[in-house]
């Protein structure tokens, strides 16, 4: 699963778009991340501009 830095982010959806799984939605004011879908791939991690993403190992973690 991921978790993203409100702070940093500005949602431009690069997350959501590389997300193999469709596991991260681009709302208003927030990612919606599913970790049941997530598979850990890093993906959003890299393509994220703003380096908000952090990626925690493990998708039943929360
Ligand atoms: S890629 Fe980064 S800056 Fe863009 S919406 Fe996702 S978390 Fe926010
Ligand atoms: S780590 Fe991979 S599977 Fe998980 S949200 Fe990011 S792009 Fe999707």
């Amino acid at each position: 699963m991921i978790e993203v830095n409100k702070n940093l982010c500005i949602y431009c959806g690069a997350c959501v778009g590389v997300c193999p799984v469709l596991a991260n939605r681009l709302r208003e004011t927030w990612i919606e991340h599913d970790p049941q879908k997530c598979i850990d791939c890093a993906s959003c991690v890299k393509a994220c501009p703003m380096a908000a993403i952090t990626l925690h190992k493990g998708k039943k973690s929360l």
